[in-house]
């Protein structure tokens, strides 16, 4: 029986039930892709779950952003305490654009060595490789486990806690494709069926839903596909929580024309040369969405009226929200110290850029869908078991999605 071991890390403090614990994290899930499915009949065991369990939304950590998300589910604490605002931030010390996907500008521990340390057996699976160094911090020299779909096959016991992961999870599948994420849960299910893990964080990625609207039958299927393995985890006796890192939507024109503000050019157009705009979606993966999501970082030229700034960029189309640094991270829970003087953020269509020679449009694979900006924000929070008390009153009220550790571990169980 798994170990019912309390343990606290950064101001929380978890109680897990003696059962398996499985948190998903569903990269990309708008609400809408469950919704279609559910309707369509495709996702029977998420269907018994939001009745005999619990399904309601939660509030995302901005930007709404992945590697952002999933380090703030994975601590439990917002981007201004863990510090991960982003996958760029312009180092203004250094003159240097520094890519955040290692645990080493991570600022706080994540919850998985303490959790392996109060004696659960701890796995983590995700369909990225460049989550794993985050995910692993501190974990696998306590004996747990964590790898990447991306890079299974090359998983070993040192790094990884795990070797010959194919063996154990079936072959590993094409970094680009919906089975990335599937695997994630298979792995998950196989991990908890041999007894090698009974405390996982599954987390998936998002290429599916840059490139399917939730109706489209390529996207239906692939809920299908993850419903069947949600549906292994309940029948293995876990209990599961699922959330998502941010939503998805369309960001081209009616006439399906990617819909961006290339904020570089049209700064420098209007204020003159000098500006620098952070994107921090970008990633090596940009097929998914060309570097291009609702949300930016602008440092301004020294000696640049920033109130001026703001205001013309506030007056532009498209542009939801502009503050300035402070404003911005009190209002975004974000690290001061790695972000521009203003940060920006566009609406449910369109997204922003740096410059048209910048980006690569036909390097997207499809129509242009992405996120990063508030229209993402809210996503989907479901449970396998109802919440007592004092969690479901929580669910109502400003919930988090990286509530969802505490949640599984100390709402799904007592009075
Ligand atoms: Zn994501
Ligand atoms: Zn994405």
């Amino acid at each position: 029986m798994p170990n019912a071991a309390t343990f606290s890390v950064n101001g929380r403090t978890y109680h897990p039930p003696a059962r398996p614990i499985a948190v998903i994290c569903l990269d990309g899930s708008a609400d809408e892709y469950l919704d279609v499915a559910l309707a369509r009949g495709r996702m029977p065991n998420l269907a018994r779950l939001s009745v005999n369990g619990w399904r309601g939304f939660a509030r995302a950590a901005m930007p709404t952003f992945t590697n952002v998300n999933n380090s703030s589910i994975v601590t439990g604490v917002p981007p201004s305490v863990h510090g991960i605002g982003g996958n760029f931030f312009y180092d203004t010390t250094t003159g240097q654009e520094v890519m955040m996907n290692s645990a080493q500008y991570l600022r706080v521990e994540t919850l998985f060595p303490h959790a392996q340390r109060a004696g659960r057996k701890v796995a983590v699976v995700t369909a990225k490789e460049k989550l794993r160094d985050i995910f692993a911090s501190g974990l696998i020299s306590e004996g747990g486990i964590a790898f990447s779909t991306e890079k299974a096959r090359s998983a070993v016991l040192e790094t990884h806690g795990i070797e010959d992961v194919e063996a154990l999870c079936g072959p590993q599948p094409e970094i680009y494709s919906g089975e990335a994420s599937v695997y994630v849960l298979r792995a998950g299910a196989a991990l908890l069926a041999a007894g090698r893990a009974d405390f996982l964080y599954l987390s998936t990625t998002d290429y599916m839903q840059h490139k399917h609207a939730p109706h489209e039958e390529e996207v239906v299927d692939f809920y299908a596909a993850i419903d069947a393995e949600i549906g292994k985890l309940l029948e293995l006796g876990a209990i599961v929580g699922v959330t998502a890192d941010h939503g998805m939507n369309d960001k081209q024109t009616a006439e399906g024309v990617p819909n961006v503000i290339y904020l570089e050019t049209e700064l420098e157009a209007a204020f003159g040369p000098g500006f620098r705009v952070i994107l921090p979606i970008t990633d090596p993966y940009v097929v998914h969405h060309g570097a291009l999501g609702s949300f930016a970082q602008v440092h301004v030229p020294e000696g640049a009226d920033v109130a001026a700034i703001q205001h013309w960029l506030l007056g532009q189309k498209g542009i939801s929200e502009c503050h300035v640094r402070a404003t911005g991270a009190r209002l975004m829970e974000l690290p001061e110290d790695r972000m521009g003087d203003l940060v920006v953020a566009s609406g449910k269509d369109v997204v922003l850029g740096r410059s048209t020679e910048y980006h690569d449009l036909k390097s997207i694979a499809g129509p242009l869908r992405s996120h990063g900006g508030r229209y993402e924000e809210m996503v989907p929070l479901l449970f396998s078991e109802p919440l007592n008390a004092a969690y479901a009153a929580r669910g109502r009220a400003d919930v988090r999605n990286f509530d969802i550790f505490e949640i599984t571990c100390n709402g799904t169980h007592g009075a």
